[in-house]
């Protein structure tokens, strides 16, 4: 996918096109407690969308790191939906198959997501297990932590559940659906 079509596409969403009004001040990247993790902090990324270099914007790591803790869109003069903003390209990123430099990113969020859809309640156990299965050298590495943990009884191996975890899985599923058809 050129990168014509994907600023085209990026545009088309009524929060993306908001970015068109960002007047650069950084009060979002001032405020964000991730933005020394991010390859590029919001009015970076926001200026780069706006050069057009949509492709560099969706291989970063930023909206990954994006906690959705809307400090930025709480401060924003322009009221721009930041975090809506970093939803929306998290979901371009998967669908034109631009990876983060870290690809273990959208796995980490795909199992937390099916364990939810599962279970209707995360389990840290549990997405921790679905993670593992792509990057098995991670769970050897964080194995020591998780049985300190297991035994302090701070981490469950039951799974937790809702009530009805299968109104939960018809929401995650009617969500994912709307993110590929948007
Ligand atoms: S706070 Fe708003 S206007 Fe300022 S740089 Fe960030 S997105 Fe742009
Ligand atoms: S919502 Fe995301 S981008 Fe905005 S301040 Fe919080 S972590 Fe940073």
């Amino acid at each position: 996918m050129d990168d014509q079509h994907l600023l085209d596409q990026f545009f088309t969403h009524p929060d993306c096109r908001k970015v068109r009004s960002c007047i650069q001040c950084g009060t979002c990247s001032g405020s964000c407690p991730l933005a020394a993790e991010m390859d590029h902090a919001p009015r970076e990324l926001f200026a780069l969308i706006r050069d057009g270099e949509i492709d560099i914007a969706l291989r970063s790591n930023t909206p990954w790191y994006c906690v959705s803790c809307y400090q930025c869109m709480d401060r924003c003069p322009q009221e721009i939906p930041v975090a809506d903003i970093m939803y929306r390209l998290k979901q371009m990123a998967i669908a034109a198959g631009c990876q983060p430099r870290s690809h273990k990113l959208p796995d980490f969020y795909r199992a937390f997501a099916d364990d939810m859809g599962r279970n209707g309640r995360m389990t840290e156990t549990h997405v921790m297990a679905r993670y593992s299965l792509k990057h098995p050298m991670d769970a050897a590495a964080n194995m020591a932590t998780a049985l300190k943990l297991l035994a302090r009884g701070r981490l469950d191996l039951i799974p937790n559940r809702t009530h009805h975890p299968a109104q939960i899985a018809a929401l995650t599923t009617m969500c994912r659906k709307r993110g590929s058809d948007s």
